[in-house]
């Protein structure tokens, strides 16, 4: 609205502003018509934020640039209707097309009673909108404080892969502030080979529908590696098709530290931190199977320690768990790759070799006695022992079970025991 048509509004009035309003231009007085009818001239005008309507008087010259400006001065909300007593057709479809709403003549009555019904039903239907716009609006806020408050990292992608919402909390664990995250892909935001999986996750997802849940191991942005539990859902419109994926995205890593705990707990002895019985015979079932499976011979053998009861009595038990620790760690560093050591109890172990051959096992297994026999020797264990008995049984997984040939090597233990001690023998 320009300046002078601003100044020109007049006709006072005490009431508040209405809705339908007559903004009179250069002083004209407002139609008879369109006064009966409810329409008024506002004291001042200030833009309003809700619906209106205006009738506004304009001369046929000035018509493109005052329906221009009043556009401009009351935004698309505002319906525009030109009030002209000498409506031509040209003229009509002139005003519309340079983007007045409606056309009047004032001094018909039927055209202001039907224009009036038009009108208002424009202003029901704009604020209609406006109200569901705010209620939209709303909720979306709603939502948005709801999500930005869990501590989870949730996020929010349409069906091409791009972020189109997310949580502070998401944008902490990626490093980015929230508004740099929506429009992006996965491949802005994380390392090249690490979005190539997030991506091939997605596409499996919005294929399949449903929902997706797995682990994976992700760098925070803080630096430290992570353990996350994606839990991701397909999102269908109304439709039914695919629109997007919603994922939340929970740190488990103190969960898996602890799990990992317990699972050394389980299987590893306290004193020594060698394998335990249990673990030993899992991993020799398992390797035993596999030896089935490509008929192939394994050894086991048992290792126990000498005149251990001796070291107990004369250092103490203290001492004496010192040498088990310290045995233990020599046969552990012996025994080589592919083989297993654990401790089977007391001051016993037992030994797993898979090379094949027991002309390897045997050459392993007496390495094992001489280096722990060469490690006692500089402490004080070398003047009551320090030396470890082994018996070596090796056996074909096909023929005989892990139990017979413990057995055996057990005898051949017992052997190496009654022949002196500190020596290793083989079962036949
Ligand atoms: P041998 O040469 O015939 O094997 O004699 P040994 O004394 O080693 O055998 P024996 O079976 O008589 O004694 C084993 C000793 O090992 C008895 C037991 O108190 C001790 N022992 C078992 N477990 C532990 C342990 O965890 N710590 C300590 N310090 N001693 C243990
Ligand atoms: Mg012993
Ligand atoms: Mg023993």
């Amino acid at each position: 609205m320009s300046n002078r048509e601003q100044s020109s509004i007049r006709q006072p009035d005490a009431r508040a502003l209405r809705e339908i309003l007559w903004l009179a231009v250069d002083g004209r007085p407002m139609p008879r018509l369109l006064a009966a009818n409810g329409v008024i001239a506002p004291q001042s005008f200030e833009v309003p934020k809700t619906p209106l309507a205006c009738f506004v008087p304009v001369e046929a010259a000035r018509l493109g640039s005052a329906v221009g400006e009043l556009r401009r001065t009351l935004g698309e909300q505002a319906y525009i209707v030109i009030a002209c007593d000498r409506l031509s057709p040209a003229w009509v479809q002139r005003a519309i097309a340079l983007g007045a709403d409606d056309v009047v003549d004032p001094t018909s009555a039927e055209d202001v009673a039907i224009c009036l019904a038009r009108t208002r039903r424009a202003i029901e239907r704009a604020r209609g909108a406006q109200t569901e716009h705010a209620c939209l609006a709303m909720e979306r806020d709603y939502l948005q404080a709801c999500i930005d408050n869990l501590p989870a990292p949730i996020f929010f992608k349409n069906a091409d892969g791009i972020y189109v919402g997310c949580n502070g909390a998401f944008a902490e664990f990626i490093g980015s502030p929230p508004d740099g995250v929506v429009g992006r892909s996965v491949f802005d935001i994380a390392p090249e080979a690490l979005a190539h999986r997030y991506q091939a996750a997605d596409d499996e997802l919005l294929r399949r529908g449903g929902t997706q849940v797995y682990e994976s191991e992700v760098c925070h942005s803080g630096g430290t590696r992570r353990h996350v539990m994606f839990h991701k859902a397909a999102i269908k419109g109304g439709d039914g098709r695919v629109r997007g994926i919603a994922g939340a995205i929970l740190d488990i890593t103190e969960r898996k530290t602890l799990e990992a705990r317990l699972t050394e707990a389980a299987e590893r002895d306290p004193l020594t931190n060698a394998y335990n019985r249990r673990k030993f015979f899992d991993l020799a079932e398992q390797m035993a199977e596999q030896a089935r499976k490509d008929d192939k011979p394994l050894a086991v053998a048992i290792i126990d320690v000498d005149h251990f009861k001796l070291i107990n009595d004369r250092l103490g038990h203290a001492e004496g768990d010192n040498a088990l620790r310290m045995i233990a760690g020599t046969l552990e560093e012996t025994i080589g790759k592919g083989n297993v050591i654990a401790r089977a109890g007391g001051e016993e172990f037992y030994a797993l070799f898979t090379d094949g051959s027991i002309a390897e096992a045997k050459r392993v297994a007496e390495r094992m006695r001489v280096e722990v026999e060469r490690i006692c020797q500089t402490t004080a264990l070398a003047a009551l022992a320090g030396t470890v008995s082994i018996g070596l049984a090796g056996f074909l997984p096909l023929e005989e079970d892990l139990d017979e040939a413990l057995k055996r090597a057990d005898d051949a233990l017992y052997r190496a025991k009654n022949s002196g001690r500190n020596r290793l023998c083989v079962a036949a």
